[in-house]
Protein backbone atom coordinates (compact mmCIF):
# COMPACT_ATOMS: atom_id res chain seq x y z
CA UNK A 1 0.00 0.00 0.00
CA UNK A 2 1.41 3.40 -0.87
CA UNK A 3 2.08 5.25 2.03
CA UNK A 4 -0.89 8.38 2.06
CA UNK A 5 -0.85 11.43 0.20
CA UNK A 6 -0.26 14.48 2.54
CA UNK A 7 -0.62 17.85 2.08
CA UNK A 8 0.52 20.67 4.42
CA UNK A 9 -1.38 24.15 3.96
CA UNK A 10 0.70 26.99 5.01
CA UNK A 11 4.96 27.42 5.28
CA UNK A 12 4.47 28.89 8.71
CA UNK A 13 6.31 28.06 11.88
CA UNK A 14 3.96 25.43 12.50
CA UNK A 15 3.48 23.75 8.82
CA UNK A 16 7.27 24.00 8.60
CA UNK A 17 7.85 22.29 11.77
CA UNK A 18 5.82 19.17 10.92
CA UNK A 19 6.91 19.21 7.13
CA UNK A 20 10.84 18.92 8.54
CA UNK A 21 10.41 16.28 11.03
CA UNK A 22 8.43 14.18 8.60
CA UNK A 23 10.84 14.12 5.91
CA UNK A 24 13.44 13.57 8.63
CA UNK A 25 11.48 9.97 8.77
CA UNK A 26 11.21 9.55 5.45
CA UNK A 27 7.81 11.06 4.97
CA UNK A 28 7.33 13.29 2.20
CA UNK A 29 4.13 15.86 2.40
CA UNK A 30 3.27 18.43 0.14
CA UNK A 31 3.22 22.16 1.20
CA UNK A 32 0.77 24.83 -0.15
CA UNK A 33 2.13 28.31 0.31
CA UNK A 34 0.33 31.55 -0.55
CA UNK A 35 3.55 33.78 -0.30
CA UNK A 36 5.14 33.86 -3.50
CA UNK A 37 8.55 33.10 -2.52
CA UNK A 38 10.20 32.72 1.06
CA UNK A 39 11.04 36.80 0.72
CA UNK A 40 7.78 38.10 -0.39
CA UNK A 41 6.57 39.32 2.71
CA UNK A 42 8.02 40.61 6.28
CA UNK A 43 7.29 38.34 8.54
CA UNK A 44 7.55 40.71 11.69
CA UNK A 45 8.96 41.39 15.13
CA UNK A 46 10.99 39.09 17.27
CA UNK A 47 9.53 36.57 19.06
CA UNK A 48 10.46 34.03 22.13
CA UNK A 49 10.79 30.47 22.15
CA UNK A 50 10.39 28.87 25.12
CA UNK A 51 12.03 25.89 26.65
CA UNK A 52 8.49 23.58 26.18
CA UNK A 53 7.65 25.05 23.34
CA UNK A 54 9.25 25.88 20.32
CA UNK A 55 12.82 25.18 21.70
CA UNK A 56 11.42 21.13 22.21
CA UNK A 57 10.38 20.77 18.71
CA UNK A 58 13.56 22.39 17.32
CA UNK A 59 15.33 19.60 19.50
CA UNK A 60 13.03 17.08 18.03
CA UNK A 61 13.83 18.06 14.52
CA UNK A 62 17.46 18.36 14.95
CA UNK A 63 17.40 22.15 14.18
CA UNK A 64 18.50 23.43 17.59
CA UNK A 65 22.67 23.92 17.09
CA UNK A 66 21.67 26.04 14.19
CA UNK A 67 18.63 27.82 16.12
CA UNK A 68 21.49 28.82 18.41
CA UNK A 69 23.09 30.56 15.89
CA UNK A 70 20.11 32.93 15.10
CA UNK A 71 19.40 33.98 18.78
CA UNK A 72 19.45 37.63 19.61
CA UNK A 73 21.45 37.49 23.37
CA UNK A 74 20.53 40.88 24.06
CA UNK A 75 17.17 41.07 23.02
CA UNK A 76 15.66 39.12 26.31
CA UNK A 77 15.97 42.10 28.08
CA UNK A 78 12.55 43.33 29.80
CA UNK A 79 11.58 46.99 30.74
CA UNK A 80 8.28 47.93 32.33
CA UNK A 81 6.60 51.41 32.93
CA UNK A 82 3.84 52.97 34.38
CA UNK A 83 1.97 55.36 31.97
CA UNK A 84 3.32 57.98 34.24
CA UNK A 85 6.60 57.21 33.47
CA UNK A 86 7.38 55.65 36.46
CA UNK A 87 10.35 52.67 35.31
CA UNK A 88 8.79 49.78 37.51
CA UNK A 89 11.15 46.62 36.37
CA UNK A 90 14.28 47.11 33.80
CA UNK A 91 16.51 44.21 33.02
CA UNK A 92 18.65 46.99 30.81
CA UNK A 93 19.39 48.10 34.15
CA UNK A 94 20.64 45.75 36.96
CA UNK A 95 19.78 48.74 39.87
CA UNK A 96 15.89 48.10 38.67
CA UNK A 97 15.90 44.41 38.49
CA UNK A 98 17.73 41.58 39.87
CA UNK A 99 20.83 40.81 37.79
CA UNK A 100 19.81 36.81 37.64
CA UNK A 101 16.42 37.11 35.30
CA UNK A 102 16.73 35.05 32.46
CA UNK A 103 13.77 32.95 31.81
CA UNK A 104 15.15 30.84 29.49
CA UNK A 105 13.09 32.03 26.37
CA UNK A 106 15.70 33.25 24.04
CA UNK A 107 14.28 35.33 21.07
CA UNK A 108 15.07 35.06 17.67
CA UNK A 109 13.95 37.33 14.44
CA UNK A 110 10.77 35.67 12.91
CA UNK A 111 12.19 35.87 9.09
CA UNK A 112 15.33 34.18 10.32
CA UNK A 113 12.95 31.23 12.42
CA UNK A 114 11.63 31.16 8.99
CA UNK A 115 14.37 31.25 7.03
CA UNK A 116 16.09 28.20 9.53
CA UNK A 117 13.03 26.06 9.00
CA UNK A 118 12.54 26.11 5.33
CA UNK A 119 16.24 25.24 4.73
CA UNK A 120 15.73 22.16 6.45
CA UNK A 121 12.45 21.39 4.22
CA UNK A 122 13.72 19.95 0.44
CA UNK A 123 12.96 22.98 -1.78
CA UNK A 124 10.54 20.74 -3.87
CA UNK A 125 8.30 20.27 -0.82
CA UNK A 126 6.90 24.03 -1.38
CA UNK A 127 4.55 25.02 -4.05
CA UNK A 128 4.89 28.47 -3.89
CA UNK A 129 2.28 31.12 -4.86
CA UNK A 130 -0.68 28.84 -4.03
CA UNK A 131 -3.60 30.25 -2.26
CA UNK A 132 -5.93 27.87 -1.39
CA UNK A 133 -9.84 28.48 -2.11
CA UNK A 134 -11.29 25.54 -1.01
CA UNK A 135 -10.95 21.92 0.25
CA UNK A 136 -13.68 19.49 -1.92
CA UNK A 137 -13.89 16.06 -0.19
CA UNK A 138 -14.21 13.05 -2.59
CA UNK A 139 -14.99 9.84 -1.48
CA UNK A 140 -12.11 9.59 1.02
CA UNK A 141 -10.12 11.40 -0.34
CA UNK A 142 -9.55 15.45 -1.07
CA UNK A 143 -9.20 17.94 -3.50
CA UNK A 144 -7.79 21.16 -3.44
CA UNK A 145 -8.89 24.36 -5.16
CA UNK A 146 -6.33 27.00 -5.79
CA UNK A 147 -6.45 30.29 -7.69
CA UNK A 148 -5.45 28.99 -10.76
CA UNK A 149 -5.20 25.20 -10.03
CA UNK A 150 -6.79 22.01 -8.74
CA UNK A 151 -4.43 19.27 -6.80
CA UNK A 152 -6.48 16.01 -6.46
CA UNK A 153 -6.45 12.65 -4.67
CA UNK A 154 -5.00 13.50 -0.52
CA UNK A 155 -5.25 11.55 2.39
CA UNK A 156 -4.86 13.95 4.50
CA UNK A 157 -4.85 17.94 4.71
CA UNK A 158 -3.90 19.60 7.46
CA UNK A 159 -4.64 23.12 7.77
CA UNK A 160 -1.48 25.42 9.10
CA UNK A 161 -3.21 28.23 7.65
CA UNK A 162 -3.49 30.60 10.14
CA UNK A 163 -6.13 32.29 11.30
CA UNK A 164 -8.15 32.46 8.16
CA UNK A 165 -7.89 28.75 7.31
CA UNK A 166 -9.71 27.39 4.32
CA UNK A 167 -9.38 23.93 6.31
CA UNK A 168 -10.89 24.99 9.24
CA UNK A 169 -14.99 24.95 7.28
CA UNK A 170 -14.35 21.24 6.79
CA UNK A 171 -14.40 20.37 10.86
CA UNK A 172 -15.92 23.40 12.72
CA UNK A 173 -18.61 26.39 11.81
CA UNK A 174 -16.56 28.67 14.25
CA UNK A 175 -14.55 31.66 12.52
CA UNK A 176 -12.30 34.12 14.19
CA UNK A 177 -14.27 36.88 16.31
CA UNK A 178 -12.72 40.37 17.10
CA UNK A 179 -10.75 40.25 20.55
CA UNK A 180 -11.62 44.32 21.45
CA UNK A 181 -8.22 45.16 20.85
CA UNK A 182 -7.00 47.09 17.92
CA UNK A 183 -3.35 47.37 17.04
CA UNK A 184 -1.26 50.53 15.69
CA UNK A 185 2.28 49.22 14.85
CA UNK A 186 4.54 51.68 14.35
CA UNK A 187 8.02 51.36 12.84
CA UNK A 188 11.34 53.20 13.25
CA UNK A 189 14.49 52.52 11.35
CA UNK A 190 18.61 53.27 11.26
CA UNK A 191 18.08 53.77 15.39
CA UNK A 192 21.06 53.87 16.40
CA UNK A 193 21.63 56.84 14.01
CA UNK A 194 18.75 58.21 14.08
CA UNK A 195 16.82 57.77 17.01
CA UNK A 196 19.24 57.22 19.87
CA UNK A 197 17.06 58.60 22.44
CA UNK A 198 14.19 55.96 21.38
CA UNK A 199 17.01 53.25 21.17
CA UNK A 200 17.81 54.09 25.02
CA UNK A 201 13.88 53.92 26.45
CA UNK A 202 13.22 50.79 24.61
CA UNK A 203 16.30 49.01 25.86
CA UNK A 204 17.55 46.38 24.02
CA UNK A 205 15.10 43.96 24.02
CA UNK A 206 11.47 44.71 24.74
CA UNK A 207 9.15 47.38 26.92
CA UNK A 208 5.88 47.51 27.76
CA UNK A 209 3.51 50.18 29.62
CA UNK A 210 -0.28 48.93 30.10
CA UNK A 211 -3.21 50.78 31.45
CA UNK A 212 -6.57 50.53 31.72
CA UNK A 213 -7.94 50.37 28.09
CA UNK A 214 -4.50 51.25 26.38
CA UNK A 215 -1.04 49.80 25.78
CA UNK A 216 2.50 50.80 24.25
CA UNK A 217 4.48 47.55 23.68
CA UNK A 218 7.94 48.05 21.84
CA UNK A 219 10.75 45.82 20.73
CA UNK A 220 14.52 45.40 19.25
CA UNK A 221 14.17 44.41 15.90
CA UNK A 222 17.13 43.13 13.53
CA UNK A 223 18.47 46.07 11.15
CA UNK A 224 18.77 48.33 13.29
CA UNK A 225 14.89 48.56 13.65
CA UNK A 226 12.09 49.13 16.94
CA UNK A 227 8.98 48.25 16.28
CA UNK A 228 6.38 49.64 18.33
CA UNK A 229 2.39 48.16 18.99
CA UNK A 230 -0.09 50.81 20.21
CA UNK A 231 -2.96 48.50 21.53
CA UNK A 232 -6.22 50.02 22.26
CA UNK A 233 -9.48 48.68 23.50
CA UNK A 234 -11.82 50.11 21.03
CA UNK A 235 -15.07 48.58 19.21
CA UNK A 236 -14.70 46.69 16.09
CA UNK A 237 -15.45 49.56 14.00
CA UNK A 238 -13.72 51.84 15.52
CA UNK A 239 -10.55 51.69 12.84
CA UNK A 240 -13.15 52.90 10.69
CA UNK A 241 -15.37 55.30 12.19
CA UNK A 242 -12.78 56.97 14.84
CA UNK A 243 -12.21 59.68 12.08
CA UNK A 244 -8.59 59.26 12.17
CA UNK A 245 -7.16 59.12 8.58
CA UNK A 246 -4.66 56.59 8.62
CA UNK A 247 -3.44 57.36 5.26
CA UNK A 248 -2.03 60.37 6.97
CA UNK A 249 0.48 59.01 8.98
CA UNK A 250 1.35 61.98 10.89
CA UNK A 251 -1.69 63.26 11.33
CA UNK A 252 -2.94 60.02 12.58
CA UNK A 253 -0.20 59.79 15.34
CA UNK A 254 -0.96 63.44 16.31
CA UNK A 255 -4.66 62.24 17.18
CA UNK A 256 -3.68 58.87 18.77
CA UNK A 257 -1.03 60.66 20.65
CA UNK A 258 -3.29 63.47 22.03
CA UNK A 259 -6.82 61.91 22.40
CA UNK A 260 -5.73 58.38 23.27
CA UNK A 261 -2.63 58.32 24.96
CA UNK A 262 -3.21 62.07 26.04
CA UNK A 263 -2.74 61.18 29.79
CA UNK A 264 0.52 59.53 29.92
CA UNK A 265 3.74 60.72 30.76
CA UNK A 266 5.57 62.91 27.56
CA UNK A 267 8.49 60.25 26.85
CA UNK A 268 5.18 57.93 25.68
CA UNK A 269 3.91 60.70 23.47
CA UNK A 270 6.89 61.14 22.01
CA UNK A 271 7.14 58.01 21.17
CA UNK A 272 4.45 58.38 19.00
CA UNK A 273 4.58 61.47 17.73
CA UNK A 274 8.75 62.12 16.95
CA UNK A 275 10.22 58.19 17.34
CA UNK A 276 8.41 55.72 15.34
CA UNK A 277 7.82 57.33 12.90
CA UNK A 278 8.68 55.40 9.79
CA UNK A 279 5.30 53.38 8.97
CA UNK A 280 2.33 52.82 10.60
CA UNK A 281 -0.02 49.82 9.66
CA UNK A 282 -3.29 49.67 11.77
CA UNK A 283 -5.35 46.38 12.71
CA UNK A 284 -7.69 44.38 14.54
CA UNK A 285 -6.87 41.35 16.52
CA UNK A 286 -9.11 38.32 16.86
CA UNK A 287 -9.47 35.35 18.15
CA UNK A 288 -11.09 31.57 18.39
CA UNK A 289 -13.39 31.35 21.11
CA UNK A 290 -11.39 29.42 24.24
CA UNK A 291 -11.55 25.62 23.94
CA UNK A 292 -12.43 24.96 20.61
CA UNK A 293 -12.72 21.64 19.25
CA UNK A 294 -14.23 19.26 17.00
CA UNK A 295 -15.60 15.63 16.26
CA UNK A 296 -12.63 14.36 14.00
CA UNK A 297 -12.74 13.90 10.15
CA UNK A 298 -11.14 11.51 8.63
CA UNK A 299 -8.32 12.84 6.32
CA UNK A 300 -8.64 16.37 7.67
CA UNK A 301 -7.04 17.95 11.02
CA UNK A 302 -5.69 21.70 11.90
CA UNK A 303 -2.69 23.17 13.95
CA UNK A 304 -1.47 26.56 15.46
CA UNK A 305 -3.46 29.75 14.46
CA UNK A 306 -5.96 27.41 11.94
CA UNK A 307 -7.11 25.68 15.82
CA UNK A 308 -6.87 27.73 17.99
CA UNK A 309 -6.06 31.34 16.55
CA UNK A 310 -5.35 33.76 20.01
CA UNK A 311 -4.30 37.12 20.80
CA UNK A 312 -0.62 38.00 21.41
CA UNK A 313 -0.72 38.49 24.72
CA UNK A 314 0.84 35.83 26.06
CA UNK A 315 3.28 35.37 23.33
CA UNK A 316 2.60 31.82 22.97
CA UNK A 317 1.10 31.14 19.86
CA UNK A 318 4.34 30.20 18.01
CA UNK A 319 5.47 27.99 20.69
CA UNK A 320 1.84 26.28 20.67
CA UNK A 321 1.91 25.85 16.95
CA UNK A 322 5.11 24.20 16.83
CA UNK A 323 4.25 21.80 19.66
CA UNK A 324 1.13 20.77 17.57
CA UNK A 325 3.10 20.25 14.80
CA UNK A 326 6.01 17.97 16.76
CA UNK A 327 2.94 15.91 18.43
CA UNK A 328 1.31 15.29 15.16
CA UNK A 329 4.42 14.78 13.05
CA UNK A 330 5.10 12.23 16.41
CA UNK A 331 1.81 10.11 15.84
CA UNK A 332 2.01 9.94 11.59
CA UNK A 333 5.47 8.74 12.61
CA UNK A 334 4.54 6.32 15.04
CA UNK A 335 1.59 4.92 12.86
CA UNK A 336 4.11 4.82 9.98
CA UNK A 337 4.45 0.99 10.12
CA UNK A 338 0.95 0.21 10.31
CA UNK A 339 0.23 2.06 7.22
CA UNK A 340 3.14 0.24 5.34
CA UNK A 341 1.14 -2.76 6.73
CA UNK A 342 -2.10 -1.80 4.44
CA UNK A 343 -3.78 -0.36 7.54
CA UNK A 344 -6.19 2.18 6.35
CA UNK A 345 -7.31 3.60 9.64
CA UNK A 346 -4.18 3.92 11.02
CA UNK A 347 -3.61 7.71 9.48
CA UNK A 348 -6.91 8.29 11.80
CA UNK A 349 -6.12 6.94 14.59
CA UNK A 350 -3.20 9.09 14.30
CA UNK A 351 -5.14 12.43 14.18
CA UNK A 352 -7.52 11.33 16.59
CA UNK A 353 -4.50 10.88 19.71
CA UNK A 354 -3.06 14.52 18.48
CA UNK A 355 -5.76 16.08 18.18
CA UNK A 356 -6.94 14.93 22.02
CA UNK A 357 -3.91 16.43 23.68
CA UNK A 358 -4.19 19.16 20.92
CA UNK A 359 -7.62 20.44 22.18
CA UNK A 360 -6.02 20.15 26.40
CA UNK A 361 -2.78 22.47 25.40
CA UNK A 362 -5.18 24.67 23.55
CA UNK A 363 -7.52 25.55 25.87
CA UNK A 364 -5.04 26.03 28.49
CA UNK A 365 -2.97 28.25 26.62
CA UNK A 366 -6.26 30.22 25.29
CA UNK A 367 -7.13 30.71 29.05
CA UNK A 368 -4.12 31.98 29.90
CA UNK A 369 -4.21 34.43 26.62
CA UNK A 370 -7.44 35.58 27.76
CA UNK A 371 -6.02 36.67 30.96
CA UNK A 372 -3.07 38.51 29.51
CA UNK A 373 -5.18 40.45 27.63
CA UNK A 374 -7.27 41.53 30.22
CA UNK A 375 -4.58 42.47 32.14
CA UNK A 376 -2.56 44.23 29.27
CA UNK A 377 -5.26 46.35 29.36
CA UNK A 378 -6.32 47.02 32.53
CA UNK A 379 -4.73 49.43 35.71
CA UNK A 380 -3.09 47.41 37.69
CA UNK A 381 -2.00 45.15 34.87
CA UNK A 382 1.76 46.32 35.16
CA UNK A 383 1.71 45.93 38.98
CA UNK A 384 0.48 42.28 38.58
CA UNK A 385 3.08 41.60 35.70
CA UNK A 386 6.34 42.99 37.71
CA UNK A 387 4.72 40.82 40.64
CA UNK A 388 5.21 37.96 38.90
CA UNK A 389 8.82 38.63 37.98
CA UNK A 390 9.78 39.24 41.16
CA UNK A 391 8.04 36.60 42.69
CA UNK A 392 10.35 34.36 39.45
CA UNK A 393 13.88 36.31 40.83
CA UNK A 394 13.42 35.08 44.43
CA UNK A 395 12.48 31.87 43.24
CA UNK A 396 16.14 32.12 41.35
CA UNK A 397 17.89 33.64 44.50
CA UNK A 398 16.55 30.90 46.64
CA UNK A 399 17.50 28.49 44.12
CA UNK A 400 21.01 29.74 43.77
CA UNK A 401 21.51 30.04 47.14
CA UNK A 402 20.43 26.24 47.57
CA UNK A 403 23.19 25.11 45.19
CA UNK A 404 25.94 27.34 46.79
CA UNK A 405 25.04 25.41 50.09
CA UNK A 406 25.08 22.55 48.20
C1 LIG B 1 1.46 41.30 16.72
C2 LIG B 1 1.67 39.86 17.05
C3 LIG B 1 2.72 39.48 17.90
C4 LIG B 1 2.94 38.14 18.22
N1 LIG B 1 3.95 37.80 19.07
C5 LIG B 1 4.15 36.51 19.40
C6 LIG B 1 5.22 36.13 20.30
O1 LIG B 1 5.98 36.96 20.79
N2 LIG B 1 5.37 34.81 20.60
C7 LIG B 1 4.56 33.84 20.08
O2 LIG B 1 4.74 32.64 20.39
N3 LIG B 1 3.54 34.17 19.23
C8 LIG B 1 3.32 35.47 18.88
N4 LIG B 1 2.29 35.80 18.03
C9 LIG B 1 1.42 34.73 17.50
C10 LIG B 1 2.08 34.03 16.33
O3 LIG B 1 2.41 34.97 15.32
C11 LIG B 1 1.16 32.96 15.72
O4 LIG B 1 0.53 32.24 16.73
C12 LIG B 1 1.97 32.00 14.83
O5 LIG B 1 2.56 32.69 13.75
C13 LIG B 1 1.10 30.87 14.33
O6 LIG B 1 1.84 30.05 13.46
P1 LIG B 1 1.09 29.20 12.34
O7 LIG B 1 2.16 28.45 11.61
O8 LIG B 1 -0.02 28.45 12.95
O9 LIG B 1 0.38 30.28 11.40
P2 LIG B 1 0.97 31.51 10.59
O10 LIG B 1 2.23 32.02 11.17
O11 LIG B 1 -0.17 32.46 10.44
O12 LIG B 1 1.31 30.89 9.17
C14 LIG B 1 0.30 30.54 8.27
C15 LIG B 1 0.90 30.42 6.88
O13 LIG B 1 -0.15 30.00 5.99
C16 LIG B 1 -0.16 30.83 4.84
N5 LIG B 1 -1.54 30.89 4.36
C17 LIG B 1 -2.58 31.54 4.92
N6 LIG B 1 -3.71 31.34 4.20
C18 LIG B 1 -3.36 30.54 3.16
C19 LIG B 1 -4.09 30.00 2.07
N7 LIG B 1 -5.39 30.23 1.90
N8 LIG B 1 -3.43 29.21 1.17
C20 LIG B 1 -2.09 28.96 1.34
N9 LIG B 1 -1.36 29.45 2.34
C21 LIG B 1 -1.98 30.23 3.28
C22 LIG B 1 0.38 32.18 5.32
O14 LIG B 1 0.90 32.94 4.26
C23 LIG B 1 1.43 31.74 6.33
O15 LIG B 1 2.69 31.53 5.74
C24 LIG B 1 2.08 37.13 17.69
C25 LIG B 1 1.03 37.50 16.83
C26 LIG B 1 0.82 38.85 16.51
C27 LIG B 1 -0.34 39.22 15.60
Amino acid sequence: MPFPKIAIIGAGPGGLTLASMLQCSGIKPTIFELDKDRSSRDQGGIIDLHADGGQLALKEAGLFEKFQEIIIPSAEALKLMKSNGEVVWDENNSAAAPPETSRDRPEVDRSNLRNLLLDAVDPDTIHWNHKLLQVEPVGAKYNLHFSDSIETGFDLVIGADGAWSKVRPLVSNETPYYSGITFIELQAHDVSVKKPWLNEFIGSGSFFMFDEGLALIGQQNSFDRIRIYLGVRQPESWMDECGINWEEPKSARGVLAESYFGDCHGDLKRVILEEATDSLIVRRLYMLPVGLSWEMRSGVTLLGDAAHLMTPFAGVGVNVAMVDAMELAREIMRWKDAFVDGDATALDEAVKVYEERMFVRAKKNMEKTYHGLVSHFSAGGIDERVGLLKKRARMLEERRKEQVKA
